[in-house]
């Protein structure tokens, strides 16, 4: 059974272009370097025996050096340079957006396309780490009862380009290129701005490789993390085709609460994803499956369910990360009091699990982010959203920080 759903393809029918509309130019940064092997053979731009040795020519400018114009690729023929940029394209989207906090979160809201936005947020962490939230969507076609994302009416798959997009953007301010291995301020990626990436598999596993490829930005698959609310049937698949990082949105200890909080709980309930998580591939202490718990009062962060949750993840090679919850106009849901949080806490501490609670980052700029939206008739249903991308710094623990720094 597929569960991606390719909804990109919709709003780019060809009934609605026209059969004469010219084809886009195919932008390479989408594209894992074997694709780019194809796409320069089938161009014709590039001769076949040659073309293994362009793409990564071209690729290590793309994704090392962080060119934006074929014309900077200096030890390429001027006239493949002028045919590359005939039918392909390396440049970025629009940035209409740019903050940074005090505390040196930086937020990019990106245009993809007209009508097509996100927002991206770097978490600066101790030392000379961070970790960049992207979106694997636009909006989420999950209605999680406590998250803003799901209310968006407007819905799309992002395309690998469009995912890598983000972490050239961030790498583009973070003044990251090219992508040495040493001292990177961008030293994670966790997939847990908008959108399932799970219902977005093949653009999500096809940019992983490409942010991973070791001639390009090269940011170690431990190193990226994709959380999922609990796509029971694609947890294998994910972690055969991308060994990343896994991370899971659990939220809640029972299927009566996690089917209120998490509707998609009710096709794939916690035994199912819990047998799912204990047979994702490469679990191991060394690379552990985190579980995201927002902290909601009076309904999920009493000493009882802590203990709950103990048992629930029992066995598993695990560390929990606890999210204050970050209210939005219209939630019934409040966040749960520091008391509350601290002491849920503690017993997860004391049964032997690292549970990291973070102060969320950026808050100056996120709360200026809330302003324009109350201000805007055009409502930005995302703004409120990073909000909690904020609060994910917690995914950076500390033995990951002492091991990145
Ligand atoms: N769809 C994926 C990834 C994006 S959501 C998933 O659900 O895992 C990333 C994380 O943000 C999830 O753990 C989600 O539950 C959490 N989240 C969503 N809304 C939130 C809010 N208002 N406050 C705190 N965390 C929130
Ligand atoms: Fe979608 Fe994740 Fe939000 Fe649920 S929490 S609605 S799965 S983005």
């Amino acid at each position: 059974m597929s569960v991606t759903l390719d909804l990109s393809r919709m709003a780019h029918s060809p009934s609605r272009e026209g059969a004469d509309a010219p084809k886009p130019p195919i932008n390479l940064s989408g594209l894992t370097r074997p694709q780019m092997v194809a796409a320069l053979t089938e161009s014709g731009v590039v001769e076949h025996g040659k073309a293994k040795m362009r793409a990564t020519q071209i690729f290590r400018w793309v994704h090392h050096r962080g060119v934006t114009d074929f014309a900077q690729m200096s030890d390429v023929a001027k006239e493949t340079r002028a045919r590359l940029a005939e039918r392909f394209t390396i440049a970025r989207p629009e940035v209409v957006e740019r903050q940074v906090s005090k505390d040196g979160t930086r937020k990019w809201l990106i245009r993809m396309a007209p009508g097509i936005e996100v927002e991206t947020v770097y978490i600066p962490s101790v030392g000379r780490v961070g970790a960049l939230c992207v979106s694997s969507q636009v909006g989420c076609t999950l209605n999680c009862s406590f998250c803003h994302t799901g209310t968006q009416a407007l819905v799309r798959n992002l395309t690998a380009a469009e995912i890598v997009a983000q972490v050239q953007i961030a790498k583009d301010d973070l003044a990251e290129w090219p992508s040495d291995k040493e001292d990177r301020l961008l030293s994670n990626i966790v997939f847990m701005g908008m959108g399932e990436p799970l219902y977005n598999m093949g653009q999500v596993a096809d940019a992983i490789e490409i942010i991973s490829d070791n001639e390009g930005i090269a940011i170690s698959r431990r190193r990226i993390t994709v959380s999922t609310s609990g796509v029971v049937p694609q947890l294998e698949a994910l972690g055969e085709k991308t060994q990343a990082m896994l991370a899971i949105s659990l939220h809640a200890t029972n299927d009566a609460l996690r089917d209120v909080l998490v509707p998609l709980n009710k096709k794939y309930p916690l035994d199912q994803l819990m047998a799912g998580i204990r047979a994702y591939p490469g679990l191991s202490n060394a690379r552990r499956v985190t579980f995201e718990y927002v902290m909601l009062k009076g309904v999920n962060d009493s000493p009882d369910e802590a203990r709950a949750l103990v048992k629930l993840i029992k066995g598993i090679p695990a560390k929990v990360n606890l999210i204050p919850f970050n209210p939005w106009p219209g939630t019934d849901y409040q966040c749960s009091d520091w008391a509350a949080i601290e002491s849920f806490a503690a017993i997860l501490n004391r049964a032997g699990y690292s549970s990291p609670i973070r102060t969320p980052r950026g808050r100056d700029i996120l709360a200026a982010c809330g302003q324009l939206k109350s201000e805007s008739e055009k409502v930005r249903a995302s703004a409120m959203r990073k909000l909690s991308m904020a609060a994910m710094a917690g995914v950076l623990d500390d033995d990951e920080d002492e091991a990145a720094a």
